[in-house]
């Protein structure tokens, strides 16, 4: 009962930091087409429907993540039995409990072989996507955690019904008759010559090991890229619905330009503050709330960055990069305004983690956004930030200034008015009929 406190009340606290950080981002307001936003929430999130793409890793991943789910049910009874200190509080079921059972077994051994393959292609098959650069040694270690992690603790629950299966029918020590499970009785003839005290010391330690084994896990995740399995679903809802490529004006600078065109036209003034719609984004707090939660959400599979074509064709952008450097700096300046209680500049900037470089070698196709199964819009970023060195600091590479200086004094990108337009065919003759 007190490691189960302990772990929801630390497990709380981490879930409340982050919220914090993902709330150093500045307020938008996504309240529109909640019936399109559940469909899509049921479709991506919990339905995968991107993961499949890629057929291998896709069913494999929705066999662990259904199968993490499934067996964590058992856990209802294991935390009952641990409280109230009985043991198998629900074999009164009967026939339903050895199904379920069954079923809870072919789970864990799908999430145990699922994890392994998972594991191979990562450390033995090396696959380029997860020894890019930017997979350092921490994200490296921490999949590996995870996954080693999610094979132990389905190691402990075959383990442990093994041995009860033994101790059922042994009558030295009182176990209820459940039967034995088609799975880990695959594995009894490894047990079976042990004496009863030894399985009964197995039994509970694999008990034991389950049980805090998912708490302490349950607290790891939090500092870990595994968060996504909880941001999945909200960071799926708020998903941009418009076009993909359809880019975000400022209301403020539409409206000059529409007055650049008409002089006498009439354009309201718009109500969003410079609050809203900053000139580009340098910093965490330049960010909106969903770019934040984009960055925690990231779950390094890194299929945004195998298909960017400015990455395959050897330039040093990554979009997976850009939302680890958001995560980590948000991470930071969280903690600076945890210390400082009002201050939120560490004296960096997102500038700092990100190189222009990298910012203009987005050719902006989408395809990043195409492929990111938890619907992260790596884009938008993108565009801010360069919005950001356009327009508070002209920075834009020279071939950019040159187009600017031509639509600014001809209309056009071209060096020619567009009252010169058609000077090219003044010697033609024109035969219109
Ligand atoms: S939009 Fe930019 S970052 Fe995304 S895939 Fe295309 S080039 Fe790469
Ligand atoms: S941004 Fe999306 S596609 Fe890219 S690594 Fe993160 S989760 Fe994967």
């Amino acid at each position: 009962m007190l490691l189960l406190i302990a772990a929801i009340y630390f497990f709380y606290i981490n879930v409340k930091k982050i919220v914090g950080n993902i709330h150093l981002g500045r307020d938008l307001k996504i309240n529109d087409n909640r019936r399109k936003r559940w469909w899509l929430m049921f479709r991506v999130a919990i339905g995968q429907s991107k993961m499949t793409v890629r057929p291998v890793s896709g069913i494999m991943h929705i066999l662990v993540y259904v199968g993490f789910i499934i067996v964590n049910i058992e856990m209802l009874e294991i935390l009952i039995d641990g409280i109230f200190g009985t043991h198998r509080l629900f074999a009164f079921i009967g026939k339903y409990y050895y199904v379920l059972g069954s079923i809870f077994e072919f789970f864990a051994f799908a999430v145990l072989f699922g994890c392994l393959i998972f594991l191979i292609r990562r450390n033995i098959l090396r696959l380029k996507r997860f020894w890019s650069k930017e997979m350092t040694s921490w994200p490296r270690t921490d999949a590996n955690i995870i996954l080693i992690t999610e094979i132990l603790l389905m190691s402990a629950v075959l383990t442990m019904n093994a041995t009860d299966g033994i101790l059922q029918i042994r009558h030295e020590v009182h176990y209820a008759f459940v039967g034995s499970f088609p799975i880990s009785s695959i594995l009894q003839p490894l047990f079976i010559n042990f004496s009863t005290n030894t399985l009964v010391f197995i039994e509970r330690f694999c008990w034991w090991f389950h049980i805090v084994g998912v708490f302490a896990f349950l607290n790891y995740i939090p500092y870990s890229k595994h968060f996504h399995v909880f941001l999945a679903f909200p960071n799926v809802y708020y998903s941009k619905l418009r076009p993909k490529g359809e880019i975000e004006n400022m209301p403020s600078i539409t409206r000059e330009v529409k007055l650049m065109i008409d002089p006498n036209a009439i354009v309201p003034a718009p109500e969003e503050t410079a609050e809203q719609f900053p000139f580009g984004v340098k910093d965490i707090k330049d960010l909106t709330w969903k770019n934040i939660m984009d960055a925690y959400t990231c779950t390094e599979c890194g299929r945004c960055t195998s298909s960017c074509p400015a990455n395959i064709t050897g330039k040093k952008l990554s979009p997976r990069k850009i939302l680890m450097d958001i995560r980590d700096h948000a991470e930071i300046v969280g903690k600076d305004k945890a210390k400082k209680k009002e201050k939120l500049d560490d004296g960096k900037s997102l500038f700092d983690y990100i190189t222009t470089e990298e910012l203009w070698a987005c050719t902006t196709c989408n395809a990043c956004t195409q492929e990111c199964p938890v619907n992260i819009d790596h884009v938008s970023i993108i565009l801010n930030m360069r919005r950001y060195l356009v327009m508070e600091q002209a920075a834009s590479p020279g071939e950019l200034n040159s187009i600017f200086t031509n639509i600014e004094n001809n209309g056009a990108p071209w060096q020619f008015s567009h009252e010169d337009r058609l000077l090219w065919a003044n010697n033609l003759e024109m035969n219109i009929k």
